[in-house]
């Protein structure tokens, strides 16, 4: 591995100051950076360790509109076990607990969470081409190994899969991220946090190098009672996911007020399905209409090879994951 420096800093100032130079990495709990680093992935001059900064802790905001923030230092594990999350946003619980292992999520932080790179394994492996790793390289995975890859939103030079559970809550959930530069606050809406490959495969997302993510903010909603995580995977745990779907009902006298679905191993960000969304919306929830709406999550799907599978691996989960949600099954 490279020779690099190692700061901690105790002021967020300070951290702001040393992100915004070049070759400089914040480091969290270090369960993605340091594998990246160790396999020549990644060569960061500096590491900048932020665990000093007070980026913890989950509270409420019982205002005019009620929010849950969430620190980005606040370990996966606190926050799918924190009473708040557990009773109120049981479909974030669920997602962070179908995560990696008990002890990857004592160390994982919600901001390395959000920012940790692609499983694809052309993309570790440096003898091979990968654009996402070295633009303009090419891409091994498109006529190669492609059974964890995407089917939505590829694009010529990229088809690698965002590998988080978490984050597939937060867009389902409509979550905001607050970041903070020298220039000052930003916030970004869940889904326009992380992006698709286009012609740029190299950027995951859109926060700026010189930006901390500082906490998640949450809105309060009607989800609690019917919500869903559902993850396929090749093992039953320590795994990342094939296909995974969160679903959130708000359901009334058996009539659906409002969903939210979202998946994940099926694109370069956490893929939302606002056309079926659109559709259950006013609608009885019932298996017909889950298929229905299944069906409609699929335009546009696109698979590689390997990865056919996924073509009715999906739809059957999203079926799934909603007739749990609704208590069919
Ligand atoms: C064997 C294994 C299995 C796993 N399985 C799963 C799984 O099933 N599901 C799943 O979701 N995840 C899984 N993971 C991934 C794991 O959840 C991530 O490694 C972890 O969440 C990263 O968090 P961290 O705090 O350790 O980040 P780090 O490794 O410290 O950092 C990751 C990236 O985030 C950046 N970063 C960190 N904090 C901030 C911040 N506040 N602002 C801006 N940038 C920041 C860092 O610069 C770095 O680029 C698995 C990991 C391993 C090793
Ligand atoms: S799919 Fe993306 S990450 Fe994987 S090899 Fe191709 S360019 Fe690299």
């Amino acid at each position: 591995m490279k020779q690099f420096q190692y700061i901690r800093p105790a002021t967020q100032q300070s951290v702001l100051d040393a992100i915004a130079k070049p070759g400089v990495k914040i480091l969290a709990g270090g369960s993605n950076l340091i594998d990246l680093m160790k396999r020549g992935v990644t060569s960061p001059d500096k590491l900048v360790d932020i665990q000093k900064l007070p980026l913890h802790g989950i509270s409420q905001n019982l205002g005019n509109v009620r929010t849950v923030s969430v620190g980005a230092l606040e370990l996966n594990s606190a926050v799918a076990e924190h009473k708040i999350i557990k009773e109120e946003f049981p479909l974030l619980s669920m997602a962070l607990n179908a995560g990696a292992s008990p002890q990857l999520r004592n160390m994982a932080t919600v901001g390395g969470n959000m920012m940790q790179r692609t499983r694809c394994t052309y993309f570790y492996d440096t003898t091979m081409p990968c654009n996402k790793r070295e633009p303009n390289s090419g891409c091994g995975a498109m006529e190669g190994i492609n059974r964890m890859h995407a089917i939505f939103g590829t694009s010529d030079k990229c088809i690698a899969v965002h590998p988080s559970d978490m984050c597939v809550a937060l867009a389902a959930l409509d979550a905001t991220v607050e970041v903070k530069s020298k220039k000052g606050t930003r916030y970004i809406p869940f889904t326009e946090f992380h992006k698709l490959p286009g012609d740029t495969p190299q950027l995951d997302n859109t926060l700026a190098k010189s930006e901390l993510i500082t906490r998640v903010i949450i809105p309060n909603n009607h989800f609690a009672k019917n919500s869903y995580y559902l993850k396929v995977r090749d093992r039953a745990s320590y795994a990342f996911a094939l296909i995974s779907v969160a679903a959130a009902l708000h359901i009334e006298g058996g009539t659906i007020k409002d969903a939210r679905l979202a998946m994940g191993g099926v694109a370069h960000k956490p893929w939302r399905l606002t056309a079926a969304e659109q559709f259950l919306k006013g609608k009885p929830g019932t298996a017909a209409n889950f298929e229905q709406a299944a069906q409609l999550a699929m335009q546009g799907a696109k698979s590689y090879g390997h990865n056919d599978f996924k073509l009715k691996m999906a739809p059957a989960s999203i079926v799934e994951a909603l007739s749990k949600a609704a208590g069919l099954v």
